[in-house]
């Protein structure tokens, strides 16, 4: 087990700025995912852990050892990609025990011991059995196994992922994705893994940072992030919302007031932040809104009407207007609204958060 950090890390190619100043710390036995938007930065700094880049500015440690100018091959690190790149001339035996056979002598093993450690690897992901075959008579979940079970065998103090289950079509990424987590559970291996995907990044991780530009924007819990973000960013990238300026009208000790604009109408919400300047925007998540016309105290009534309406099955979403404001909510599938119902709506100030605008 290792604890990884990075301190201060910048990459730059040319003029584009890769990565900026980003520092992070991620705890022995983690599962931490690294998540944003396409061309954030988040495989160069996978690809920076890996040893695979060299930093221009910034130190990269494994527990206390500085390994920022330490060759790949001599951190002891697996990577796995989003396009397997098993060799396709071998089988899955030889793709497996490759790392294995080229320190063979480096680690003092015999053949015996290589294939004790490929077919425990097998077992681990569930390929026992396939050992002569060659990827290309493997599905692609199989192919992605035999990536893992390659990167496993080596006994890695991190485990770096690289999107690797968006080849894989979605019944297959769900299956995958739970084998994965119960994988790194047993193993309890640090585990670093990069996604544009915020479902997989939320339900794999114990932790994640989501980039941006180059830059770590929050690093946090799912929860913490999906609850408390901390910038419109981040509200507006996890999860669905609706967003609206506004002008603060009273901050209290633990609750804030905010006029909407283009809306006759104060919201009571909540905020991470103990002093907010006077522009702020208020962030509602479609699923905390209630129908009904009351709500505990603090809570706000508005009325709207539906400007269309689908049913999902589980729930209906609807878009409501609220004075000239539209307003995304999620109503329970039973009730029957279509467009230009009249409602009422209840948004619980608890699970409203204001943040400063930008
Ligand atoms: P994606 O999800 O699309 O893979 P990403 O978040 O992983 O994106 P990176 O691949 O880390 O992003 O790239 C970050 C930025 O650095 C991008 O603007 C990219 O074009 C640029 N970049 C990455 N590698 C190089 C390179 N070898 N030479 C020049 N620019 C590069």
């Amino acid at each position: 087990m290792t604890r990884v950090k990075l301190e201060g890390v910048s990459k730059y190619y040319g003029n584009v700025v890769a990565v900026e100043d980003v520092n992070i710390e991620i705890q022995h036995g983690e599962f931490f995912a690294i998540l944003g938007p396409s061309g954030c930065g988040k495989t160069t700094t996978l690809r920076i852990i890996a040893g695979f880049e060299t930093p221009d500015k910034g130190r990269v440690y494994f527990d206390n050892e500085d390994i920022t100018f330490v060759k790949p091959y001599k951190r002891n690190t697996s990577m796995v990609f989003q396009n397997y790149a098993l060799w396709p001339h071998m089988t899955v035996f030889e793709n497996v025990a490759y790392g294995l056979k080229l320190r063979k002598k480096e680690l003092g093993l015999t053949d015996e011991d290589i294939r004790k450690m490929v077919k425990e690897a097998l077992e681990l992901v569930k390929l026992s059995g396939m050992e002569n075959r060659y990827p290309l008579q493997l599905s692609g979940g199989q192919q992605q196994r035999v990536a893992l079970a390659r990167a496993l065998v080596i006994k890695p103090r991190v485990l770096l992922l690289d999107e690797p289950l968006s080849n894989l079509d979605a019944k297959l990424r769900i299956e995958m994705r739970e084998e994965l987590k119960r994988l790194q559970r047993s193993l309890n291996l640090t585990t670093i893994y990069v996604t544009h995907d915020q479902v997989e990044a939320m339900s794999l991780s114990d932790r994640m940072a989501v980039m941006n530009k180059g830059k770590v924007i929050q690093v946090g819990s799912p929860q913490e992030l999906y609850f408390r973000p901390r910038s419109l960013f981040i509200a507006d990238f996890l999860g669905r919302s609706s967003i609206y300026p506004g002008e603060l009208v009273a901050q209290g000790k633990d609750y804030v007031e905010v006029r909407l604009e283009d809306a006759d109408i104060v919201v009571r919400g909540v905020s991470p932040f103990e002093k907010l300047p006077s522009k702020v925007s208020v962030v509602i998540r479609p699923e905390v809104i209630r129908l009904g016309s009351s709500g505990s105290s603090g809570d706000t009534v508005v009325k709207g009407v539906v400007d269309f309406a689908m049913f999902l099955g589980e729930k209906i979403e609807a878009r409501v207007k609220i004075g000239k404001l539209p307003l995304l909510a999620y109503l329970p599938n039973t009730v029957e609204v279509g467009a230009g119902s009249e409602i009422e709506l209840v948004l619980p100030w608890k699970n409203i958060i204001v943040l400063p605008s930008e």
